[in-house]
């Protein structure tokens, strides 16, 4: 609905927006709000429970995160275009519905597919969709403007690079499973840098494979070509590279495979459900905060500023197989690669030329507390058993729900999410719809297509 409210009236909704900003601050000039960076980053499947079990665990307290004090703090739909095998339009959001029974978050749920997206194109579309409509028609992503308006552009995650999310925020393919599709056409794309796992030689524990698998990164003649500096990539691959380039002189587009097949740390052997830390884990693996100081160390010599998403993309992996250890582990690996996003942004920009958005594309794993069937967190909250300690909590599914999830942003432009945040939850508040992310962001582009 405001989406073609938008459509219709852009030039009133940038007034709008403007005044704002007069409002706010009398000579602070307009371009101050265009941002010049532009940083998406995704927990993917992290509802509000994983975000404060992992505090309870970790800081023994909740609300302990650099972006739980954002001036912009909402939440967020996530529901697809369609559902149930792409056979039936989406029930949408309905806050009564949603809290009225137990089951009902499991009803309408998303993939992750989709809600990228959403978040990169403004378009709700099918199951499984990479950058295409409902009539398999490829949609504009907000990178892609970026690019466009001369800015840097690229993605980060802890997942395979041809991934859904990082996918979504680049390519357009009918279906997430087209692996291979996926990664010749991001790395045919103009993309600056693209960094994630999916090696084809290293399987889940860092060690060589018998056989290599090389669907992730676009098939044996693309992974060849890559290893000859293909269309101007670099290709990094070890740990102690993408240590090296964390700071300092940088090639110009990188492309990081790290040596494992489909995680950084959440596939490992060993005990998967064990507490945090407690299995042994890859050494020789660079964490989500290691590239993300090397994505935006690339991105960041463009005087013109970037876009870029990055995603924790594990959280989803350990929240599937329900394993409490691990999504607490993969959610403190994304908090620490935002704590160093936040750095970067007071290092080397500042909050008036930056926005910075901290989000997640659907929750996953239904957790709710320690209760039987009660997913109100008013009444069955996580319970803190102090720092160090797993949280009293409960999975309730091994698959997505469609719950709400938490929505952060801070910096340039961020003011404008609360234009977005027309509708109220029971529980949770007011919340803003996906689409609106990449709504925001092309407004914030100057984009009037
Ligand atoms: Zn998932």
């Amino acid at each position: 609905m405001f989406k073609n409210f938008i459509k219709q009236n852009i030039f009133f909704v940038l007034l709008v927006v403007f005044a704002l900003n007069l409002a706010t601050a009398q000579e602070q000039s307009i371009n101050k709000k265009f941002p010049k960076n532009i940083i998406v980053m995704i927990g993917d499947g992290m509802g509000r429970n994983h975000i404060t079990s992992t505090n309870y665990y970790f800081y023994g307290k909740d609300s302990a995160q650099a972006y739980e004090k954002f001036p912009v703090q909402l939440f967020m739909s996530t529901y697809p275009a369609v559902i149930e095998d792409n056979t039936k339009y989406s029930l949408k959001y309905d806050s009564e519905y949603f809290w009225a029974e137990f089951e009902n978050p499991k009803d309408g749920f998303t993939d992750s597919a989709p809600a990228a997206t959403a978040m990169s194109t403004g378009s709700k579309t099918y199951g499984g969709s990479i950058g295409m409509d409902l009539n398999k028609q490829p949609l504009v992503h907000s990178s892609q403007i970026a690019k466009k308006s001369g800015k840097s552009i690229g993605v980060v995650t802890s997942v395979p690079l041809s991934h859904a999310t990082p996918a979504g925020f680049i390519a357009h393919k009918e279906s997430r499973k087209q692996y291979s599709d996926i990664a010749q056409e991001m790395i045919d794309s103009d993309a600056d840098v693209i960094i994630g796992a999916g090696h084809p030689d290293y399987d889940n524990s860092n060690q060589k494979f018998d056989t290599s698998k090389y669907e992730y990164v676009g098939g044996t003649t693309y992974w060849e070509k890559l290893k000859k500096g293909y269309n101007g990539w670099t290709l990094i691959q070890t740990k102690q590279d993408f240590e090296k380039y964390q700071t300092g002189n940088t090639p110009k587009r990188i492309i990081g495979a790290i040596q494992v097949n489909s995680t950084l740390q959440q596939e490992r052997k060993g005990d998967d459900k064990a507490e945090p830390y407690k299995c042994q884990r890859n050494a020789n693996v660079p964490d989500l905060r290691v590239i993300t100081n090397v994505a935006l160390n690339v991105l960041d010599n463009n005087p013109n500023g970037f876009f870029v998403m990055i995603e924790g993309g594990a959280i989803d992996w350990a929240s599937h197989a329900n394993q409490t250890g691990r999504m607490i582990e993969e959610t403190i690996d994304f908090n620490q690669a935002v704590d160093a996003v936040v750095k970067w942004v007071e290092t080397n920009s500042n909050w008036d030329e930056t926005l910075l958005i901290i989000t997640a594309d659907h929750e996953t794993g239904y957790i709710t507390g320690p209760k039987e069937n009660d997913q109100n967190p008013l009444t069955n909250p996580i319970v803190n058993n102090g720092k160090g300690n797993i949280p009293g909590m409960k999975w309730n599914s091994n698959n997505h729900t469609n719950s709400l999830v938490p929505f952060f942003a801070k910096g340039a432009g961020s003011e404008l999410f609360y234009l977005f945040a027309d509708e109220t939850d029971m529980i949770r508040g007011k919340y803003i719809n996906n689409t609106e992310i990449a709504i925001a962001i092309k407004l914030l582009l100057n984009y009037s297509k």
